[in-house]
């Protein structure tokens, strides 16, 4: 051992979870001694934004925050950011979706699984007489076997659930392309109480989902009316990255960067964990905010049965090609925030995002910025493709379905390789078990975007739980 100080909390990882949970500590714990060591050469995991001279302001990962779920606002509130942040822009609104080749309106008010606005529903192109009226049957269909007001039934995919409310055309058509924007995952496996319980909420309270969420839209358009804080999603001026350069300013020198824990051992009272560089580091409690797999080696030694539950939740991969254009060799209105792309359309685009057109200043005046995600569930191997054919590929996608001919002005090719936790069919039962195993340790706890959400108010949260749960320990 070296003469390290004996921190009162390490925190192995400095994505927006493991920079939260810190943030946490010092709050309930001014004086603690806490330390967040992050492999990586910058604070934030995959939240980064780039912004260059010429004024492009560029999210190199996620780019937006659903307030719905306010962790991440409250801690952007209480970092001083609630000036900093914007709206999308109200000009555009909606989607597109790929549909044989071209590209389609998705229908008002469909949300992600469901249709709100069955009228719409009905007169979208994207169905085929057959399937418009399977999609209004969920209004007339009962509730499913096993479900009722205070009942939900054990766990099925997110395929099952669309497929039998409202029928296969709605799942290939709209649902498969919207979740799997969110999820990058086969809704085959997804978990419907894992992902999207809500969903299945709807069909307990009101039978039909269609009905309830016409209420729920009803419910949510009266709160808008009187004066909600936020839009349903949020950024930052200076992009998504504002977030942790915020957190990790508050901590300071508290975050060692660089710095990539190899071994967690149990020490005298408490843990050692060992960096990679060698050093050695005791700490009271440690916050494991890495994701699942890295997690499951950490903690391989202390309980081999919890690292096996963690090793057994899976992970996507995604690329995105982010290109830049003069507004006027881009022939598309642009009068939406993108588009998304059914896999049964066999493309090699799952989504793009306008960026410049759902957020303010994301582009200098006359210029225009679009992302485009390419692999998904179907398509594996494609993160993994070289620069040029990647970027080849967004390129061919963007004339084929927009008919950009120009050269960009501007590339960025980012890769997210084992990025995306997987949510399957079974997650919630697996992060019990991973919780029931993990607080018998005392003094150590599992954040992260692996467990009960994988989105960054998700993150937040995780991390903040953490804290909560370790200074609790004693
Ligand atoms: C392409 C993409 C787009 C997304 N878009 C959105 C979006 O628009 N909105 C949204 O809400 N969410 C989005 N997400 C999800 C969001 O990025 C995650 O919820 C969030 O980043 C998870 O944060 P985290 O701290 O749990 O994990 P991570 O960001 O993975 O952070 C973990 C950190 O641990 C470090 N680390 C790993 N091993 C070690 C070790 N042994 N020692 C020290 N450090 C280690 C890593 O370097 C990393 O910095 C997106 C994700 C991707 C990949």
């Amino acid at each position: 051992m070296t003469g390290a100080p004996h921190l009162d909390v390490a925190v192995i990882g400095g994505g927006v979870a493991g920079l939260a949970a810190a943030h946490r500590v010092l709050e309930l714990a001014p004086s603690a001694e806490v330390r967040v060591f992050e492999a990586g050469p910058r604070p934030g995991g995959w939240l980064q934004t780039e912004r260059t001279d010429e004024g492009y302001v560029i999210d190199r990962g996620p780019d937006s925050i659903l307030t719905e779920k306010p962790a991440a606002m409250r801690l952007a509130e209480r970092l001083g950011l609630a000036a900093e942040v914007v709206a999308t822009e109200p000009g555009a609104h909606g989607a597109y979706i790929v549909h044989d080749g071209r590209l389609e309106r998705v229908p008002e008010g469909f949300s992600v699984l469901a249709p709100s606005d069955p009228i719409a529903l009905a007169r979208s192109p994207l169905l085929t007489v057959r399937g418009r009226l399977r999609a209004a049957a969920d209004l007339v269909l009962p509730r499913g076997r096993g479900v009722s007001k205070g009942h939900l039934p054990p766990d099925q995919s997110l395929a099952a659930f669309v497929r039998r409310r409202f029928g296969g055309e709605v799942l290939d058509r709209l649902a498969q392309p919207l979740a799997g924007g969110i999820y990058g995952a086969d809704p085959e496996r997804l978990s419907l109480a894992a992902t999207m319980p809500r969903f299945l909420a709807l069909e307990a309270t009101h039978r039909s989902v269609t009905i309830g969420l016409m209420r729920r839209v009803r419910a949510a358009r009266a709160r808008a009316a009187s004066g909600a804080r936020y839009h349903l999603f949020a950024s930052f001026r200076r992009g998504i990255g504002a977030l942790p350069e915020a957190v990790a300013a508050a901590l300071g020198e508290r975050v060692r960067l660089g710095a990539s824990v190899a071994t967690l051992a149990e020490g005298r009272s408490g843990y050692r964990l060992g960096l990679a560089s060698g050093e050695t580091i005791a700490a009271r409690r440690v916050i494991v905010a890495v994701p699942a797999p890295r997690a499951a080696a950490l903690v391989e030694r202390l309980d081999a049965t919890l690292a096996g539950h963690l090793r057994a939740i899976r992970y996507g991969s995604a690329a995105v090609v982010t290109l830049a254009y003069a507004r006027e060799a881009v022939p598309h209105p642009l009068d939406a925030y993108g588009f998304v792309v059914p896999a049964i359309e066999g493309r090699l685009v799952l989504a793009s995002t306008w960026s410049s057109v759902k957020w303010p200043g994301r582009a200098p005046a006359g210029k225009v910025l679009l992302r485009v995600f390419l692999g998904g569930a179907t398509r594996p191997e494609v993160p993994r493709l070289g620069d040029a054919q990647l970027l080849a590929a967004a390129r061919r996608e963007l004339r084929a379905l927009m008919g950009v001919e120009a050269p960009p002005g501007l590339v960025r090719v980012d890769r997210f390789l084992d990025a995306m936790p997987h949510y399957h069919v079974g997650h919630l039962d697996r992060v019990e078990a991973i919780e029931d195993r993990a607080s018998a340790m005392a003094g150590l706890s599992l954040a992260g975007n692996a467990y009960r959400g994988v989105g960054i108010p998700d993150a937040v949260a995780s991390g903040e739980r953490a804290a909560d749960e370790v200074l609790r320990d004693g």
